[in-house]
């Protein structure tokens, strides 16, 4: 089991670093992968100081891009660490996993920029129209925030097809 384990990690999340497969639990329409890291510890996100002193933990389910035609959930398992530098005005942070996540979002990173490129190449309404095709329910308005957050429209890849 450990090995199939180590080949899920491989298949699933091949371009994330410090992080265990736990569970792979299909149903009819959705897969959901429990995961969580194994770094030691993470860096605040203000003064970046890194810390291993763990708060408290909690799970969070961003969704991810789909599979064979299924819907993916990942249930992740996020430590909230102790800031260790007193001068800093964050006393607490979520680990983020560099690549998977970012703060706030409900999407993992690779979800993201499967709507931003679809985002890109259709634009809000039809945007969201293919993302539902995809299985991800999205709106119109939150396609068109997408492409406001773009840092720059060559990243984004050969869907993007701004490039010179
Ligand atoms: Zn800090």
């Amino acid at each position: 089991m450990e090995e199939t384990l180590l080949r899920l990690e491989e298949l699933l999340f091949p371009s994330i670093a410090d992080v265990a497969v736990l569970s792979v639990d299909v149903n009819g329409e959705a897969v959901k992968i429990g995961a969580r890291s194994t770094s030691a510890g993470a860096a605040c996100p203000d003064c970046g100081s890194r810390s291993s002193r763990i708060h408290s933990s909690c799970l969070r389910f961003p969704a991810d891009v789909p599979s064979a035609g299924r819907r993916v959930v990942l249930c992740l398992g996020v430590r909230r660490f102790f800031c260790p530098d007193d001068s800093c005005a964050r006393r607490t942070f979520a680990e983020q996993m560099s690549g998977l996540t970012r703060r706030h979002s409900r999407w993992t990173e690779r979800l993201r920029s499967t709507l931003a490129a679809v985002g890109l190449a259709l634009a809000g309404r039809a945007g969201a129209r293919m993302a539902r095709v995809l299985g991800v329910s999205v709106s119109r308005s939150a396609v068109l925030r997408l492409l406001d957050a773009l840092p720059d429209p060559g990243d984004v890849g050969p869907a993007g097809g701004r490039r010179r």
